[in-house]
């Protein structure tokens, strides 16, 4: 049996053509260990809606969104659904409890949620060591988004490089856990972690080997 794993983050965003995604539907009614991973892939979906919130929106509206989530079959206006709405939530939640919202957090919302609602996004969950590490979403254009489960460890940043002909070169970086870049033409992303901001602020100056590498990604 040819197990459907690497298509299950794009079966779960959507993004799959319709006959690839009756062959996912077909293999997913008699494969557990397919099963098992799209529900590992839901629960990493939820986490990183859930790590997107400081402030907790009312708890009936996450249940509601789940629920919806458990019973839409169309699972990417689901996922996008969900993502809105935390993005939402906050500005809803920071607006009730500290009357506003701060530049930056308003700025990283409305990217996410900008991301989230569009639909040329290609979406990929990224893991480094087995865990998940977050996701990218990308579009053709050449503009990528990767957003981290957790901010990086402090004294830190996330670095995004390019890589080409076995060099590698800086995208983005930054003490953030939302990375946004042109990635051009390169068909292999790199992430690492850096331990020296002053040369990650928007890439180092020039290539060179990343502190921490934490994962590597091939765009189709
Ligand atoms: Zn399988």
């Amino acid at each position: 049996m040819e197990h459907v794993e690497e298509l299950l983050t794009d079966y779960l965003t959507g993004s799959l053509e319709a006959k690839d995604q009756a062959q996912v539907e077909a293999h997913l009614r008699t494969c557990r260990r397919c099963q098992e991973e799209l529900r590992a892939l839901e629960e990493t979906f939820y986490t990183l809606t859930h790590t997107l919130i400081p402030v907790p929106p009312p708890p009936e509206s996450l249940d509601r969104i789940r629920s919806q989530l458990r019973w839409n079959r169309r699972k990417r206006d689901a996922i996008r659904t969900l993502f809105l709405a935390a993005a939402l939530g906050v500005a809803f939640a920071l607006g009730i409890y500290l009357g506003g919202k701060t530049p930056i957090q308003e700025t990283a919302l409305e990217k996410v949620a900008y991301w989230a609602s569009d639909p040329g996004a290609h979406w990929r969950l990224l893991r480094t060591e087995g865990e998940s590490l977050g996701l990218l979403l990308w579009r053709e254009d050449g503009r990528c988004l990767v957003l981290f489960r957790e901010p990086p460890p402090r004294g830190t940043v996330y670095q995004l490089w390019g890589e080409e002909g076995g060099q590698l070169f800086p995208l983005a970086g930054g003490p953030t856990r939302i990375l946004e870049a042109d990635y051009g033409h390169f068909r292999t992303l790199v992430l690492s972690l850096e331990s020296r901001p002053e040369n990650a602020v928007s890439g180092k100056p020039r290539p060179s080997p990343p502190a921490r590498f934490l994962t590597r990604l091939n765009l189709p």
